[in-house]
């Protein structure tokens, strides 16, 4: 396999990388069985950045191999809680010391602003890293007490060889919020990276190497998804997968599921999420964070509000407001200060945010800012607000995962739910609003997974993650999402029942 060296000289971050790419198998780099590899991309000017090794489905087979052998001996029951806790949290300290080049490496592959990657995507893996470690020996069944006779307790053990599988809008965030519960609990891995973004998964399997994990307990496959994905999710000895991506690929998951072992399924998919501005907001704050909840990330959020409700009365002030909002938004390099949006991440995206933007121009709505390209070199696209919509329109029912968003006009709290929950999603819902009771009658009422007052695009590590409908099953971070990755076993012992 080749070594990866970059040198960034930005305003951002300047400085040198170099490391070794490859399949991550039993702790060692290594080429894939067909010596193939995979181009990677810089999104900002569309060039290969490197090319690194391509997995094969033979390459999962070894994978899992190694990763049973690896929780048969050193890891699963044979680790200890503190154990494992003290590897995540030296795991936790390594993304500290590598946080810049981490957050460079994710804005170089990705196109996300150097500002977020560090801010957002690389502290918040070093924080869910250093919650599960807190975790790590606080794993424990119950005792029930049932009759004298009898002594009967569960145990909450490790399921064994887990898959994972994630996308490129958070390469690291995503593999962090994969990584923390199953470490934690002592399953071992084989995760696949996105294809379009492998390169801070490769840096950290470095960092997990130099923490101290023992082989095989953490394997990484760089591949595509019709490969190594459907060999990950059809696999015989894979008792559970965890996938976080479109909700297309996570119904090919379940099927898989069903047609191999009836492995456990968890699914972390997409979303068209309602963002609902009340009219006694204050407009000023509703305006910024409606705007950071569609364009954060340059749209490309699974949770993005991309579906802005706005109460009649103040409706013309906060479009002309958000529509300000949305043309002071910088599009740029992302290595740049000044950048607040830098270009989408693939052509293949490109191409198809630019074709949602021209069905909404063709089905008849406004644009009322925005709706073309950005510049000829790269994958940018302006902020795009759409009004005049209707409920059938594609870019009101479909996710479009990039910077574009749809302003509806609405009556009372009544016709906004009955709106916001006409959606075969159901993963995050935002108010503003000051009206607590109006806020909590809300947020109870939305059919979602999560619902923010007063703010959009929240995280953290102890509160879980999921949703609702189509757009998943199963909870990520939190103590919940610790339940997805061990085996309840429950143990009867006779204590004096004769026959
Ligand atoms: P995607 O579904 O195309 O790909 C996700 C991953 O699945 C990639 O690693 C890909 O290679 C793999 N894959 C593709 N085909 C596969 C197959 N047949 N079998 C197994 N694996 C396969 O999604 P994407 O374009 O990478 O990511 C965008 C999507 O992810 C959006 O829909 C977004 O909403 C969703 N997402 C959801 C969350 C969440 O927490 N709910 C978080 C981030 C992204």
């Amino acid at each position: 396999p080749s070594v990866f060296t970059h040198e960034f000289d930005t305003p951002a971050y300047k400085g040198k990388v170099s490391f070794d790419t490859g399949i991550f198998l039993n702790g060692k780099f290594v080429d894939g069985s067909d010596r193939t590899t995979i181009d990677v991309i810089n999104p900002t000017i569309g060039k290969v950045i490197t090319a690194v090794s391509e997995a094969t489905p033979k390459d999962v087979d070894t994978a899992v191999d190694v990763a049973q052998k690896a929780f048969d001996t050193a890891w699963g029951l044979n680790c200890p809680g503190t154990q494992r806790s003290i590897l995540l949290a030296k795991l936790a300290r390594l993304l500290e010391e590598h946080a810049d080049e981490l957050a460079a490496l994710e804005s170089l592959n990705n196109g996300k602003t150097f500002h977020w990657a560090r801010n957002a995507d690389v502290a918040g893996s070093i924080d869910c890293i250093r919650y599960y470690a807190g975790w790590a020996d606080k794993i424990s069944g119950q005792v029930q007490e049932t009759s004298e006779a009898k002594l009967t307790y569960t145990r909450h053990e490790p399921i064994g060889v887990v898959g994972q599988i994630i996308p490129w809008n958070f390469p690291l965030l995503m593999l962090a919020w994969k990584l923390g519960p199953a470490l934690a609990t002592g399953n071992t891995i084989v995760l696949k990276p996105s294809e379009f973004t492998p390169l801070t998964a490769i840096r950290v399997c470095h960092l997990i190497n130099e923490a101290g994990f023992p082989p095989g307990v953490v394997n990484i496959l760089t591949g595509y998804g019709n490969t190594v994905g459907n060999a990950i999710s059809h696999h015989m000895k894979i008792e559970k997968i965890a996938f976080t991506g479109s909700t297309l690929v996570g119904r090919k998951i379940m099927e898989a599921s069903s047609k191999s072992n009836l492995k456990d399924v968890t699914l972390e998919l997409g979303g068209k999420s309602p963002n609902i501005i009340f009219d006694d907001a204050d407009l000023d704050q509703a305006v910024k964070w409606a705007a950071f909840g569609i364009f954060w990330n340059h749209g490309q959020t699974c949770c993005a509000g991309s579906r802005i409700f706005v109460q009649e009365g103040i409706y013309d002030e906060f479009l002309k407001r958000f529509t300000e909002k949305a043309r002071s938004i910088k599009v740029g390099d992302p290595f740049h200060p000044h950048t607040t949006q830098g270009p989408q991440v693939s052509g293949i995206q490109l191409n198809r945010i630019m074709g949602y933007i021209q069905s909404g121009k063709e089905a008849g709505a406004k644009v009322e800012t925005g709706g073309e390209r950005h510049g000829t070199e790269g994958y940018f696209i302006q902020p795009t607000i759409f009004t005049n919509t209707s409920p059938d329109m594609r870019i009101v029912q479909e996710e479009i995962f990039g910077p574009v968003g749809v302003v509806i006009k609405f009556k009372d709290e009544d016709d906004v739910v009955r709106q916001a929950n006409d959606t075969l999603y159901g993963l995050a819902a935002a108010m503003f609003t000051p009206n607590l009771n109006r806020a909590i009658r809300t947020a109870h009422r939305l059919k979602a997974g999560t619902a923010w007052v007063n703010c959009i695009n929240q995280f953290d590590s102890s509160v879980p993650f999921g949703g609702f409908k189509q757009s998943g099953i199963g909870r990520e971070m939190g103590e919940y999402a610790l339940h997805h990755y061990t085996a309840v076993k429950s143990v009867h012992i006779n204590l004096g029942i004769k026959l």
